[in-house]
Order: C-alpha cells, then sequence, then structure tokens
C-alpha cells in the first residue's frame, strides 16, 4: 500500500465516515454528558480492531483506541461534544431541531469523525504493510468547557506518545502556526452580612456590593493590561429579594491571553482586585478555579508537514447546490463582516466566494486568528502538536452559532471532514516511514519547552 493507495482508502471509507458524522449531529450531547458520542466512537473503532483502553474516574466519556505497536506512537486527537441552546436543521433560516436545545455548532462531529476516519486508514495501513507504528486516537470530552483534555493531560493519558495531530472546523483550509488563548476560568464567592434593607442597613455587609467594586476594578485593570487579553464575567449570584442585603453573591471570570505567562500575571492581580473588594466592603471572598488551559505552542515541523499534506490531497469541490446554500447562510449574516472575510481569504481566480476553495499559502495563514480557547493547547505543551483548519462552514460563518450547526450538519461540513481524514492520514504515512520526521519535530519541542515547562492549570 503505497501513499496513493492510503488516501484512496480514506475515500473507500466516506460512507461510514459520514453516517458517523450525522449520527453524532442527530445526538448533540454537551460538554461531560457525551456518553453515547463516545460510545459509538468505540463501537466503530472496536469493529475495526483496535482496542479500548478507558482513562479512569471522571474521565468516563474520554478513551484512547490502539492499534499497532512499536514506534512511532501517533495520538489523534478526537472531539464530540455539543452547545447548549444551539439546536438547529440543515436550513439557512433559525429553524431549531429542538427549541433551546444543543447543538453541533462548534462542529465537533465533524472532528470526532474526520480524526475517526485518518485512524481507521492509517490501522489498514499498518496491517497491509506490516510497519512498525501505533495510532491512538484519543476520544476527548468536555472540550466546550476547556478542561476535557487538561484533565486527560494530568491523568497521564498520553504518555508513551511521540506526537499529537489535530484539526478544526472553520471557514478556511489552512495550517496553523499560532491559536487559541490560555484562559483560566475562575469564580470569586462573596460572603457578608445580610440585613433588612430598609430597616438595619448599617448591620449588613453586602456581598453583592462587593462583587459589583470587583466588576469595576478588573474593568480599570483592563486599561494596564496587554492588548490581546481578554476579561469576561457574569454574575452567577446576585442575592434575591432587593430587601435583604445578600449575604452571598458570586461572580464568574474568564481570563484569556496569547500565552500563559500573562493569564497567570493577569489572575494575579485580579485575585489582588477581589480582595480589594472584600476590604472595601468588609467581606470574605473565596475564589475557585474551575479550570484553565494553555495557548498553543506552534511546531514548525508539523505545520509544514501539514500544509505539504494539504497541498498533496485536493481539498473539496462544490456542487451548484452546496454553494447555493452556503450563500443563503452568508444571507443570514452581517454583509460587511462576510465581505470582509471573503476579500481577506478568497481567491480572486473565479471561484464562488462563498466557500473557501484552495489551501492558505503559509503567509496567508497567519492572519488567520483563532481567538477562542481550545483544552488542545495543553497537549501541545507536552509533545510536538500539529492544528490546521478546514472550510467546514460559509466564509463569514462564525463558530458557536446557528449558521455553524446547520453547516456542520450539511454535506459541505461533512465533505471537510473527508479532506481532513486525507491529511491525517497523509501525515501519518509520511511520519511512519520518514522517522527523522518525528525526531525533528521532537527536537523542535525540546527546543521550545527548554525554559518554559508545562504545569497543569489545574489545582491538585
Ligand atoms: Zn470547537
Amino acid at each position: 500500500m503505497n501513499k496513493q493507495e492510503l488516501i484512496a482508502y480514506v475515500d473507500s471509507l466516506a460512507d461510514e465516515i459520514s453516517q458517523v458524522c450525522l449520527d453524532l449531529w442527530n445526538n448533540p450531547e454537551v460538554s461531560g454528558a457525551e456518553q453515547e458520542s463516545a460510545n459509538l466512537l468505540r463501537k466503530v473503532l472496536q469493529k475495526h480492531g483496535f482496542s479500548i483502553i478507558e482513562i479512569g474516574e471522571g474521565l468516563e466519556h474520554a478513551f484512547i483506541a490502539e492499534y499497532g505497536s512499536g514506534a512511532p506512537v501517533i495520538a489523534v486527537l478526537g472531539e464530540y461534544d455539543a452547545l447548549p441552546g444551539l439546536s438547529q436543521t440543515v436550513d439557512t433560516k433559525p429553524n431549531p431541531v429542538v427549541k433551546n436545545g444543543p447543538g453541533h455548532g462548534c462542529g465537533h462531529n465533524l472532528l470526532g469523525a474526520g480524526s475517526l476516519g485518518a485512524a481507521l486508514a492509517m490501522k489498514k495501513y499498518l496491517e497491509e504493510t506490516g510497519r512498525q507504528g501505533t495510532i491512538r486516537f484519543y476520544g476527548c470530552p468536555e472540550e466546550e468547557f476547556l478542561i476535557g483534555k487538561v484533565k486527560m493531560v494530568k491523568a497521564g493519558a498520553f504518555e508513551g506518545c511521540d506526537l499529537a495531530l489535530s484539526w478544526h472546523p472553520m471557514n478556511v483550509n489552512a495550517a496553523i502556526e499560532k491559536a487559541f488563548l490560555a484562559n483560566n476560568s475562575i469564580k470569586f464567592k462573596f460572603h457578608g452580612i445580610s440585613a433588612h434593607a430598609a430597616q438595619s442597613p448599617e448591620s449588613g455587609r453586602s456581598a453583592l456590593d462587593a462583587v459589583e467594586l470587583m466588576n469595576v476594578g478588573a474593568n480599570y485593570l483592563r486599561e494596564h493590561i496587554i492588548d490581546d487579553a481578554r476579561l469576561h464575567y457574569t454574575i452567577t449570584n446576585a442575592g434575591g429579594s432587593p430587601n435583604i442585603i445578600p449575604e452571598e453573591a458570586e461572580s464568574w471570570y474568564y481570563i484569556r491571553a496569547p500565552h500563559r505567562k500573562d493569564v497567570e500575571s493577569i489572575t494575579e492581580r485580579l485575585l489582588k482586585i477581589a480582595q480589594g473588594a472584600a476590604l472595601m466592603t468588609e467581606t470574605t471572598v473565596e475564589h475557585t478555579v474551575l479550570g484553565g488551559c494553555y495557548h498553543l505552542l506552534p511546531n514548525n515541523v508539523l505545520c509544514d508537514l501539514t500544509y505539504q499534506n494539504m497541498l498533496e490531497t485536493s481539498p473539496p469541490e462544490y456542487s451548484e447546490e452546496e454553494l447555493d446554500f452556503a450563500r443563503a447562510i452568508q444571507e443570514s449574516l452581517d454583509p460587511a463582516m462576510v465581505e470582509g472575510e471573503i476579500s481577506k481569504f478568497m481567491a480572486l481566480d473565479g471561484t464562488k466566494p462563498y466557500v473557501h476553495q484552495g489551501v492558505l499559502v503559509q503567509e496567508q495563514a497567519k492572519s488567520v486568528v483563532v481567538s477562542g480557547s481550545s483544552d488542545s493547547g495543553d497537549v501541545s505543551w507536552i509533545m510536538p502538536m500539529n492544528l490546521f483548519l478546514t472550510a467546514s462552514w460559509p466564509l463569514g460563518v462564525p463558530a458557536h452559532s446557528w449558521q455553524a450547526t446547520a453547516a456542520s450538519g450539511s454535506s459541505l461540513g461533512i465533505k471537510s471532514v473527508y479532506y481532513a481524514a486525507r491529511i491525517m492520514a497523509g501525515m501519518m504515512y509520511d511520519l511512519v516511514n520518514e522517522p527523522s520526521l518525528v525526531e525533528a519535530a521532537q527536537e523542535e519541542f525540546r527546543e521550545r519547552t527548554k525554559k518554559a515547562k508545562y504545569v497543569s492549570p489545574l489545582p491538585n
């Protein structure tokens, strides 16, 4: 089996891959509740001869499916969690399957199925050629909570892997070097003294005042942190009836920045603001770190290999009907924003400006901003990891939108999955056949982590 035959084998799995995409899409399960989704993937992998390794307590919806033996040990990351409130049919206007129900607005149904397809194909290759190498499909839950892989890393689930391959559905085909804001998720609970708000306000100490003053402090802090950092909060408990001074109040903060060290230093300052708010109001405060994750550590060796494989196996072509669907979805969005995306990423070669076709040249790929966070970042800090995006949604469609749910359940999304599976299978072929690539990726990783070691953002 040569590389072309391996890629052709991926194509022969199209029906099975597309069925997995649709089964996951039709039964969207949010972070922490991905039981059926994980079971579906376990079942398919088992049927193809993979052995399933469970990771353990607290990670019931995570698993490893392994095939082969010896080096290199390649981790393929697959996610499958959905988002609350993003239920949507394959339609060009808002039309939920279940009102306020969950939906695959981040395309993780595609993500899981694409990685699966690559793993199945590579298993066939190892089996037919008798080559040495181990494929490990990682079933990764709770990505939307930014915590599944952080927990898996902490549990040692990735020990023994040489490198990891990852991708994400998006609007463009591109190999990405920089992505994901590092993040901390922290709840602040203030404790005061309740009292009748009119009759004896002097005896009360308002926990809600403390929450509000902390938010004021945090908003002043914005002026003195790096431009690329992000702070956002909600008030998760603001007390009850206005005639009772709130004894308890709580806020929930996300602190994000392009580098983990910035997140840590901003977090230190935010903790001081919380203490200040408590001091001002004579309340007390406790904070709970719910989670945190790293930014993507680039690996040029793997980024270049990704790019080569993206060029080698051509991106999908679309029917008139598919392009019409894409155009109709774009009409539901802000025209200026869509126009901006089109002019940024669309080649001026006469192709219709609805879906990105072609592969962004690496220089252009640098302008792609993936400013959300992902727990995949943590994996990139413990071993070399790549990241690529595929055009799964029409240009301009934001992640976490009903439009993304619709496209992720359509043939547009599914075609991008075949492409992703071909890219990853091609990369695995290269890595298994050229051990020097693995060594070079690892050498770069060692160099990049010489001075900055990974420390789990999760408290003990
Ligand atoms: Zn996602």
